[in-house]
């Protein structure tokens, strides 16, 4: 998942672009050239472009999907048992402990809503002709209709309070659909360690610890096959439903793009100046190189030391302070990637065509808040979570490859807010616990 260009001279974000182009090009190009207009009888022409598009090609975009799938059950476990286990030391914080978890919590969910209200008003997902959003559906139904009926009907608020408790932990693991049991657990477990003898639970944090970061090098071979794994779903997307697939791709683009932006550059200002008192110029006078390492290097984790950095040498936090808010937030709080989850999974639901029931928006918020915590902050870090919600709802994790082609660019960006929370975060601290800022 390196960003930097590789040997043969092209870095992987434009490989996975060029991925997404050829994809598209030829599939567009197959579509306009043989098939029927709607309704039409279909040529023989037209018959074998199907049969490679369905038969050849599509297994190999799934294969893909698999992949990422393959390493939620994990990921999700390891990274939110430890997340809670981790804050038996929060605890001895106190205070502080407690203000960080706030922040964590209200930033996220606001930035989860802000992303599902831009959907519901540019309603992106719906900018194509109902005869095109019906093709759609139709092509992705599929082996995922028994999913789809259960997330259609919209249950009450006690049976999905009900359900999120598992009866089985290793069923609900087993069950794409049901990981919000698996999440549960690994909540309750992460509580009871905090509550027991370090020595009695060492060897599973030890163990988890190397799941975990054995899943995120796994991750990063899967992205590696990102490239070939979206020029073959996306061109199953296009040879079969024709250009206005791209239209979508190019809505949802704008629609993702300028939430992150307009969250950094009004939120998290807004923020800067009432929780640390900040002006805009001083406050991105300090972030600059921040910034930029963030968005080059899409991780989170990879930019913790710049984070640390910047808070203690350009803005006076003492080194206690963002020694703790660095490596929990960087982990925990990822305000960019949870308005990208509910911007993502509310747009593909619109594509999809399923209306989802106010409890089933509120279950998206709730499910975005967990999967931005739960997620790796590496790059993509967060796409087999949201594959992961978007079962939960009903809408088919294909759909994915809608996104992925341009996720890279997203990604980048929204790892700015995801590191910028976390600074002004510490700001606040500091502020609080009566430390002067740098001017
Ligand atoms: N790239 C993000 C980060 O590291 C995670 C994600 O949204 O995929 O913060």
């Amino acid at each position: 998942m390196d960003s930097s260009p590789s040997a043969r001279g092209l870095s992987l974000p434009t490989k996975i672009l060029l991925g997404l182009l050829v994809g598209a090009a030829t599939g567009v190009a197959l579509n306009l050239a043989y098939a029927p207009p709607l309704g039409g009888a279909p040529t023989a022409a037209w018959q074998s472009v199907l049969w490679w598009a369905d038969g050849v090609v599509k297994p190999f975009g799934d294969l893909f999907l698999s992949l990422l799938f393959m390493v939620v059950v994990p990921i999700v476990f390891s990274s939110l048992f430890l997340g809670v286990a981790g804050l038996g030391s929060v605890q001895k914080l106190g205070s502080l402990g407690g203000r960080t978890l706030l922040w964590f919590l209200a930033t996220t969910t606001f930035a989860v809503l802000l992303g599902i209200t831009l959907v519901a008003v540019f309603e992106p997902g719906k900018a194509v002709s109902p005869e095109v959003a019906e093709q759609i559906k139709q092509q992705y139904l599929g082996d995922a209709q028994a999913r789809i009926a259960q997330g259609a009907q919209a249950k009450g608020w006690m049976q999905m309070l009900v359900d999120i408790v598992p009866r089985n932990v290793v069923g609900a693991a087993a069950d794409n659909g049901k990981v919000l049991g698996l999440i549960f657990f690994a909540l309750i477990l992460g509580a009871a360690s905090i509550r027991t003898a370090p020595e009695r639970t060492r060897v599973l944090r030890e163990l988890l610890e190397s799941i975990y970061e054995l899943c995120v090098r796994v991750l990063g071979w899967v992205m590696q096959l990102a490239p070939f794994g979206v020029a073959c779903l996306i061109f199953h997307a296009t040879a079969k439903l024709g250009i206005d697939v791209m239209k979508l791709v190019g809505f949802y683009f704008l629609t993702a793009m300028g939430g992150l932006v307009v969250y950094q550059l009004v939120v998290i200002t807004l923020l800067a100046k009432v929780f640390a008192g900040l002006s805009p110029g001083r406050f991105y006078r300090g972030c600059r190189t921040l910034i930029v390492t963030a968005f080059s290097t899409s991780s989170s984790n990879a930019t913790m030391p710049t984070t640390i950095r910047t808070a203690t040498d350009e803005f006076g936090v003492p080194k206690e302070i963002a020694g703790f808010v660095m490596p929990l937030g960087a982990t925990m709080n990822m305000n960019g990637t949870a308005l990208f989850e509910g911007v993502s999974v509310l747009f593909l639901a619109q594509v999809y065509g399923a209306d989802l029931s106010l409890g089933q928006q509120l279950l998206v918020v709730g499910m975005a808040v967990l999967t931005a915590i739960g997620a790796a902050g590496v790059p993509g870090g967060s796409l087999p979570l949201l594959a992961v919600v978007l079962t939960q709802v009903g809408v088919p994790a294909e759909l994915l490859a809608l996104i992925l082609g341009v996720d890279r660019l997203v990604d980048m960006t929204r790892t700015i807010p995801n590191v910028t929370s976390d600074l002004v975060c510490s700001l606040w601290l500091a502020r609080r616990e009566g430390h002067v800022l740098k001017a």
